[in-house]
C-alpha cells in the first residue's frame, strides 16, 4: 500500500485556467481552491473521492456534458513507474503513457502530481484548423472578451 493521503498540494493559475494538484488531494479540497477565481474541472458527484484515482479512471462528474470527462481536462502528470523513473507525461511528452493512464487507472506508475486546466491549450485543441479563424472572428465581434466562457476563444489567440 502507497498511501499518498498527505499530499495535499494545490496550485491555482488564474491566468493559464489550470491547477496544479498533488495525489492526496479530494474534489472538495480542490473545488474550495478553484471557486476562490470563479473556475472549476469536471470532478465526481461526490466530494470526499480523490481526485487523482477520479481522474485516473476516467471521471464522470457534474460538469462532463459541457467539459468532458475528467481526464479530458488533464494536461499533464508526473509520474513514477514500476522501475523507479520519474517522467513527466502529457501530450507532447511520452505521449502513449499519457493516453494510457487518462483511463487506464494505477496500472502504468504511480502519479505524485496532476495538471488540470480550462485554459487555452485545450480550447486550441477542441477546435482544431478553425481555431486561427475563430479567433479572428472574435477579435472582430467581441474584442474586449464579454462573452468570457469556461470553453473560451479568447481575442488575441492566448
Ligand atoms: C462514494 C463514491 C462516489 C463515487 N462517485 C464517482 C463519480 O461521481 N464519478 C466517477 O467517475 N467515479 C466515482 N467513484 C469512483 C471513483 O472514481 C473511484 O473509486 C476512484 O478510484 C477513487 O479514487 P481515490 O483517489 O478516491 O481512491 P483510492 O482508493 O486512493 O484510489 C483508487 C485506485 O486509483 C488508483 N490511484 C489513485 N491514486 C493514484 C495515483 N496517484 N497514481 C496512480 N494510481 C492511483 C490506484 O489504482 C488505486 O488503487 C466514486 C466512488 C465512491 C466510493
Amino acid at each position: 500500500m502507497i498511501d499518498l493521503s498527505l499530499m495535499k498540494g494545490i496550485r491555482v493559475d488564474p491566468v493559464r485556467r489550470t491547477a496544479w494538484v498533488e495525489p492526496g488531494v479530494t474534489w472538495n479540497e480542490l473545488d474550495r481552491e478553484t471557486q476562490a477565481f470563479g473556475l472549476a474541472t469536471t470532478g465526481g458527484t461526490v466530494s470526499h473521492t480523490g481526485v487523482a484515482g477520479l481522474t485516473l479512471g476516467g471521471g464522470i462528474g457534474w460538469l462532463m456534458a459541457k467539459h468532458g470527462l475528467a481526464c479530458d481536462n488533464l494536461l499533464s502528470v508526473d509520474i513514477v513507474t514500476a522501475t523507479g523513473e520519474l517522467l513527466k507525461a502529457s501530450e507532447t511528452e511520452n505521449s502513449d503513457l499519457f493516453w494510457a493512464i487518462r483511463g487506464g487507472g494505477g496500472n502504468f506508475g504511480i502519479v505524485n502530481h496532476l495538471d488540470a486546466d480550462d485554459s487555452q491549450l485545450r480550447t486550441r485543441a477542441a477546435y482544431g484548423d478553425n481555431y486561427e479563424r475563430l479567433v479572428a472572428i472574435k477579435n472582430k465581434y467581441d474584442p474586449t472578451n464579454f462573452f468570457r466562457l469556461n470553453n473560451n476563444i479568447a481575442p488575441t489567440g492566448d
